[in-house]
């Protein structure tokens, strides 16, 4: 089948022998279609100044630019404009909640829920401020099919929890954790739910006001957009009654020899200039992601992924990790081929063409809990293509023969 979106991706075209690169990385980033590379072309070229800094029409421009792209991010979301706050990427927007909600409104006593399958991204952090405020990191631990359990649910999350932070999608697994579960538990008992969107906002509609969640954070690097940007959601009174997290231009309110007053709204958290650049080619990314449809996405995508875990079925050497039932997963599959480092894996891939994972992928928690140091890991997106799968499915075959 014809692809007719891989033309979008420079990146991925045929050299001058009409080899092209089998790309299977994007849960790591993905590339970037034209129509990105082109608005951020487009910024620099016509519209580059300091927002919120000048009156002059140039930096009016860039403003407008600023405020558009959060607009559609908001969109995105289905959130309201100042409940966006940019940032550089999931990691910070993470961070930012931990430090200016986790640091100042947790206690000794209290309890944080996070999974073990989290990503160092969404552990960390927490981590951190357990250690800080006395309070107690709280796992949750899935079944032998990578699923939270209602029990589980039920057991950790109690009238001490204050906070769950959960990864939407597993960047090992690549299973959708039960959010709606975890949320009504977490409200019932008061906590705040913090959800880490960096694996599933490229693969599904993510809208936090039906999720009824607190917090969620994004990268649009995953997304098709640049590098260096991301996106927190904060409910706005929260965002509200928390301090800021950086400090310096562009956040204030006033500033005095001995005392500042902050800014209103996502302003608050953005301190010093923006990459406002970033945030235009990440507003043509969600224009792009809409153009194609969303069931256009994931239709094409499951298929990949059916695909790919039917071929790998028939390998009675390879480990998939977690349900392997292809309707229920987004974007990667995780593996390993017995007897062989995956590090070896993915170089003799490599040396075929196609371009894959290999190491802890930042969830070392979770690779202890599979009893593995590492794994491979394949992931799909809208330029891929059946026959990239069975490249993929070859080149294992072949990375049998050669260490057999
Ligand atoms: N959370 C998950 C589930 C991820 O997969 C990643 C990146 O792979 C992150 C957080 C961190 O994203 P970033 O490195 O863009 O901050």
């Amino acid at each position: 089948m014809q692809n007719p979106w891989i033309k979008d991706f420079p990146i991925l075209s045929a050299d001058e022998n009409g080899t092209r690169l089998v790309y299977l990385d994007s849960a790591a980033t993905t590339q970037h279609p034209t129509q990105v590379l082109d608005a951020v072309t487009r910024y620099y070229t016509h519209d580059n100044a300091n927002p919120h800094r000048g009156v002059y029409d140039l930096a009016m421009r860039a403003t407008d630019a600023h405020e558009g792209a959060r607009h559609r991010v908001a969109q995105f979301f289905h959130a309201e404009d100042d409940e966006i706050v940019f940032t550089q990427n999931t990691t910070e927007s993470l961070n930012l909640v931990a430090y200016s909600y986790g640091l100042h409104f947790l206690h000794a006593g209290d309890e944080i829920v996070i999974s073990v399958a989290e990503h160092h991204s969404d552990l960390v952090p927490w981590q951190r401020v357990a250690e800080a405020t006395g309070a107690a990191l709280v796992y949750l631990y899935p079944g032998p099919d990578g699923r939270l359990t209602t029990d589980e649910l039920d057991r950790k999350i109690t009238a001490k929890t204050k906070l769950v932070a959960i990864g939407m999608v597993s960047n090992v697994l690549g299973l959708r954790a039960p959010v709606e579960e975890i949320v009504a538990r977490a409200h019932a008992v008061g906590a705040v739910v913090v959800l880490d969107c960096a694996q599933s906002a490229p693969h599904m509609p993510v809208d936090v006001k039906a999720l009824d969640v607190d917090f969620a954070a994004c990268s649009a690097h995953k997304l098709y957009a640049p590098m260096g940007m991301g996106a927190l959601y904060a409910r706005r009174e929260l965002l509200d009654k928390m301090p800021p997290f950086l400090s310096g231009g562009d956040m204030i309110g006033a500033v005095h020899e001995h005392s500042a007053t902050w800014a209103e709204g996502p302003r608050k958290f953005e301190a010093g200039t923006r990459n406002v650049g970033g945030e235009v080619g990440f507003a043509a990314a969600l224009d792009y992601i809409d153009h194609i449809g969303w069931q256009t996405m994931m239709d094409h995508e499951h298929a990949l992924l059916e695909r790919m875990l039917k071929g790998m079925a028939d390998m009675p050497w390879l480990t998939v990790y977690g349900d392997p039932t292809a309707a229920k997963r987004f974007g990667v599959v995780s593996f390993n081929v017995q007897d062989v480092h995956p590090h070896d894996v993915a170089t003799i891939l490599d040396a075929g063409g196609v371009a894959i994972r290999a190491g802890h992928h930042c969830a070392q928690p979770l690779m202890d809990f599979l009893g593995i140091g590492s794994c491979c890991r394949a992931s799909v997106a809208i330029y891929n293509t059946p026959e990239d799968i069975d490249a993929l499915l070859n080149n294992l075959e072949n990375v049998r023969k050669v260490m057999g």
